[in-house]
């Protein structure tokens, strides 16, 4: 049996070197202000065994990683009405890129990308009476602990967020949000602002690797056939214009955020929740990338 403790330590002080080599997030101000020299790592096996080490219970922006949730939550709503205004393709370029849409009638690539996050939350606005509480309580419920909003970054993303403001103004004027824009944005905002830690998502994101089933109280939160897409998802879409570079070198459906989390999932075996500030070129966490590249080395853990 794999001995994950020892693993997981390798690994954190493997990717030391990597400290100062990436940059921090700084178009959102809230986020430039995390101290960059930190590295956790978190991961859950399928029947519940965990194992961490390094800064795994300090909370973090999920930022991006929200996407996986709500779209989880839009899945439970919707059903197949959801791909109505969402595609299911690699979009190629960065998160916040609008130049597809245009081509595309307002019709966002994929739902991991920052279009397809708003057009999901869109959805959530109209089916679901207070969208913030229901998406911070499924997220709660999901790792069993009370998960809050980082309002200063929530606020602070508001302020600052004006291609996200651009790219929400742009899907309405193809008419394909139904709310108004503010109400749409101030749901994406704070779900982006979510503050957990690496045991915290590992927990909360177990049903990927439980064929739906949550860790706690196993109850059904996606059917299997739902989960299987958001893996497919997260492998295509979820790590932005470094999907394919992310297959490539990892090879395990991935969803990051610029706040430096990155969650993997390796169906029905475990979920894996790595965390370090600083990032690289596409807005994926340098150490956390080359700490599931190392993780599935010493593992050989792999879907493929
Ligand atoms: N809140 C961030 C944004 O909209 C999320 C982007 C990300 O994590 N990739 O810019």
């Amino acid at each position: 049996m794999l001995n994950f403790d020892s693993i997981l330590a390798a690994i954190a002080v493997e990717i030391r070197p990597l400290f100062g080599q990436g940059k921090i997030a700084d178009y959102i101000p809230a986020l430039a202000r995390v101290p960059n020299e930190q590295f956790g790592i978190a991961l859950r096996t399928a029947d519940g065994r965990e194992a961490y080490a390094g800064d795994a219970h300090t909370p973090f922006s999920i930022q991006s990683i929200s996407k996986v949730f709500t779209l989880t939550l839009a899945m439970q709503e919707l059903g197949d009405r959801l791909w109505e205004r969402i595609g299911r393709e690699p979009s190629g370029d960065p998160f916040n890129s609008l130049i597809q849409l245009e081509h595309e009638q307002g019709v966002p690539r994929n739902p991991f990308i920052n279009a397809g996050a708003i057009v999901v939350a869109d959805r959530l606005v109209s089916r679901l009476p207070d969208t913030q509480r229901a998406v911070r309580q499924f997220v709660s419920s999901l790792c069993g602990e009370e998960i809050a909003f980082d309002e200063e970054v929530a606020r602070s993303e508001a302020e600052t967020g004006f291609r996200n403001i651009a790219l929400a103004n742009f899907i309405k004027s193809f008419g394909k949000l139904d709310n108004p824009v503010e109400q749409v944005l101030d749901l994406y905002f704070h779900q982006c602002a979510l503050s957990m830690s690496c045991v915290q998502l590992a927990r909360a994101c177990a049903y990927l690797c439980r064929d739906g089933a949550s860790a706690l109280r196993d109850q059904r939160v996606l059917n299997e056939r739902q989960t299987r897409r958001i893996n497919a998802l997260m492998l295509t879409c979820g790590t932005y214009d470094a999907a394919g570079e992310f297959a490539f070198r990892i090879g395990l459906p991935s969803k990051s955020g610029v706040g430096g989390g990155i969650v993997a999932v390796l169906p029905d075996r475990l979920t894996v929740c790595v965390w370090s500030p600083e990032l690289g070129p596409s807005g994926n966490s340098l150490a956390g990338m080359r700490a599931l590249e190392l993780f599935v080395e010493k593992t050989k853990l792999s879907v493929f």
